[in-house]
């Protein structure tokens, strides 16, 4: 439902006021999902009046947060058909990430364009904090000098761990070899800090700050060493009470299973995280992107049977969570990636009869966009749909 301001005169001001600052959000998340439109279309998709569309328009306009796009039908700038587009010139959001063997982060701008980004490899497993995270530093520095003509909407950080996101802290970062971790404090800057995993969820739900990709409820899982997810529904990342949702990794699919680093047996992560597949395999853990695929590609046994293997245990954990959380699109990211077309089959064969209501769901398995630092890309785009969420309180 829409409110339009033009039915609330004569109330107190500071109703208007908010009434303003509402509509003010509804019509630029109008213009952020669908592209471009002209002030009469976001009438039309607002229910708002004209008059009351064009005088947000202006206000958005004078905020930067809006730009008009040159008319393709008469050059006349300012009239009614000229289409409204989210404007790239004020602002920005940034992601980060830490992992155990590099550093990134990626500044995007409210109209989606990249404006900044870096990636160092950097081993930084079992590592000190301040000397791991001082390797951001130089890199942080040069973004924000790229950045001075911007307004920074919001900083965050991607860490491989549990985080506390209420105080910011990792409070464990097994492979980075952390425990109650401040970064903010570390870098001396004012940034959030968020599980990588969430934060590559959320990449996958947004193809532009605002406009949802495809699905807006889908299960995110993630695997490198490690395994986790992220449930992203209705476009709202589950964070869970305090931030640590989603640890898939650690569902135990065999209670009497190998040991697992959790100090558990028989979690997920032992028979799908990429070092459990690489040995089931034959390979050596630090074998070169793509050796893997290539041996599935021949018809190796030893390939397929650790992919197959792998895609079993991912299909029950999954089907777990779909008993538990009533979703059926599944997205594969980072390491599970290049793994789908040979996973998919596996992952079926149990989503298929073990999930009470699997006879009335479709289940899809897809590979997430591809995106070689997503851990960023969700950060900054977090950070900008905030802004969309209350523009007004980025610009009063
Ligand atoms: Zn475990």
């Amino acid at each position: 439902m829409t409110i339009d301001s033009s039915a609330s005169a004569g109330t107190p001001t500071a109703r208007q006021s908010s009434l303003r600052d509402h509509n003010l959000g509804i019509v630029l998340r109008t213009i952020a999902q669908q592209g471009e439109l002209s002030r009469a279309a976001i009438a039309q998709h607002t229910g708002l009046t004209r008059a009351t569309v064009s005088r947000l328009g202006q206000d958005l306009l004078d905020a930067r947060l809006v730009s008009e796009l040159a008319s393709s039908m008469d050059g006349n700038p300012g009239r009614p058909g000229t289409p409204l587009v989210l404007s790239g010139d004020r602002f920005v959001g940034v992601g980060l990430e830490i992992n155990v063997d590099y550093v990134a982060g990626r500044a995007i701008a409210l109209d989606g364009t990249v404006i900044a980004e870096f990636y160092e490899a950097h081993e930084a497993s079992l590592s000190d904090p301040v000397e791991a995270l001082a390797r951001l530093t130089p890199h942080i520095n040069l973004l924000m000098a790229t950045l001075r003509e911007h307004t920074v909407v919001g900083t965050i950080l991607g860490v491989p761990g549990l985080v506390d996101v209420t105080t910011g802290t990792v409070l464990v970062a097994p492979n980075l070899g952390w425990r109650s971790v401040q970064p903010a404090g570390i870098l001396g800057i004012d940034i959030e800090v968020m599980n990588d995993v969430n934060a590559q969820g959320y990449a996958a739900a947004y193809e532009s700050p605002g406009k949802p990709r495809g699905s807006d409820t889908f299960l995110y899982v993630s695997g490198d060493v490690g395994i986790g997810s992220a449930l992203v529904s209705d476009g709202v990342l589950g964070h869970g009470r305090h931030g640590w949702a989603g640890e898939i990794g650690h569902v135990v699919i065999e209670p009497d299973g190998p040991l697992c680093g959790c100090g558990g047996r028989g979690c997920l992560e032992c028979y799908a995280g990429k070092r459990a597949i690489l040995e089931a395999a034959g390979l050596p853990p630090a074998v070169p992107d793509g050796v893997l695929e290539t041996l599935l590609d021949d018809g190796d046994d030893a390939a397929h049977a650790a992919v197959q293997r792998a895609g079993w245990a991912l299909g029950i954990a999954i089907s777990d969570a779909v008993n538990m959380l009533d979703v059926s699109d599944i997205i594969l990211g980072t390491g599970l990636t290049p793994l789908v077309p040979w996973l998919r089959d596996h992952m079926m064969s149990q989503l298929e009869w073990r999930p009470l209501a699997s006879e009335f769901l479709n289940f899809t398995v897809q590979a997430a966009p591809a995106d070689s630092i997503p851990c960023s890309t969700g950060g900054a785009l977090l950070a900008l749909n905030r802004l969309l969420a209350n523009p007004a309180a980025f610009i009063s």
